[in-house]
């Protein structure tokens, strides 16, 4: 590969809003057959709302909206503003004592003497029936549910729900029509994985993912003789955005993501993976 021609490329990059780190990384695009779409804030905008909240036996639904977003308040996760933005909205919010934050799991602080809790349901925590079965209910629609507890006791379910990119799904499209075979990988539920690869087309689902295990996917694939690009934007992406082949970063993502990737697309659009896979197979043609 000649430098000029590389630095050709990459010089088209930037006019497409594609930042390339080094000239090489366009040479690894080349072999790519498989792509892995992180799901939020990737093949979806990110920005959750409300869309409900169900307090279990004995419990008042604002006091479980009020004392999650309280908690929630600490937090950068997408999940986490939704349900602060719609608790302040009702009214002010208790301050927040040690509070915790764990990646792909949740958040956890003491406000008001009681110790909340909200995420994913702990390893052997009994969850009651009418709370599961809201979360089933918003989960088969594609929403996000999350359980708040206190003082160990289950108290109720916040629902938010995201939207797909309005241009995800023909950039899914395109990226099939140049060969490549699309995944979809997410932290986040099965069912609610299942709903947003059916509304974008993609067959492929790996979910429940851990933050820490997403480069454990990406080896996995690249263990099978895939040679692999990952689209993410998240602090639970950057280790399989190093890990993988080629990797991108939504420019509209975390620093963190951007820093490990070897392209960033600037404009977070997927349709600007298609052109960053294009683009370089175009400069690679010319120069052989
Ligand atoms: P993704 O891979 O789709 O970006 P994450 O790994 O960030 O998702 O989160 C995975 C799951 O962990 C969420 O679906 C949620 O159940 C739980 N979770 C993570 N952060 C929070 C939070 N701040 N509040 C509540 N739940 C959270
Ligand atoms: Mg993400």
């Amino acid at each position: 590969a000649t430098p000029t021609a590389l630095l050709v490329g990459t010089g088209r990059g930037a006019q497409l809003g594609i930042l390339i780190k080094g000239p090489e990384m366009l040479e690894s695009t080349r072999t790519v057959d498989t792509v892995v779409l992180d799901k939020t804030g990737t093949v979806t905008t990110g920005q959750m709302t409300l869309v409900d909240v169900v307090a279990g036996a004995g419990e008042d639904r604002d006091e479980v909206l009020r004392l999650a977003g309280a908690v929630e308040a600490g937090s950068e996760h997408p999940i986490a503003r939704a349900i602060t933005r719609a608790a302040a909205e009702r009214g002010a919010l208790p301050s927040v004592e040690t509070f915790l934050s764990t990646q792909g799991v949740g958040v956890r602080g003491t406000v008001e003497g009681r110790g909340i809790a909200v995420g994913r349901p702990e390893a052997g925590q009994p969850v009651p029936d009418d709370l599961a079965a809201a979360m089933e209910t918003a989960e088969a629609a594609g929403r996000t549910a999350v359980l708040v507890s206190w003082d160990g006791r289950a108290r109720g379910v916040v629902a938010v729900a995201d939207a797909v990119k309005p241009t995800s799904r023909e950039a899914v499209a395109a990226l099939r029509r140049l060969g490549l075979t699309p995944v979809l990988l997410t932290g986040d539920n099965v069912t609610v994985a299942k709903a947003v690869a059916a509304e974008v087309s993609i067959d492929e689902v790996v979910a429940g993912v851990l933050p820490a295990g997403k480069v454990d996917v990406v080896k996995r694939l690249q263990d099978e003789g895939k040679v692999v690009a990952m689209v993410g934007d998240g602090v639970n992406d950057a280790a399989a955005l190093a890990q993988a082949d080629l990797g991108l970063a939504m420019g509209t993502g975390t620093d963190v993501a951007i820093e490990a990737a070897d392209l960033t697309l600037v404009r977070g659009d997927l349709n600007a993976a298609v052109d960053a896979i294009r683009l370089s197979r175009r400069t690679l043609r010319t120069i052989k």
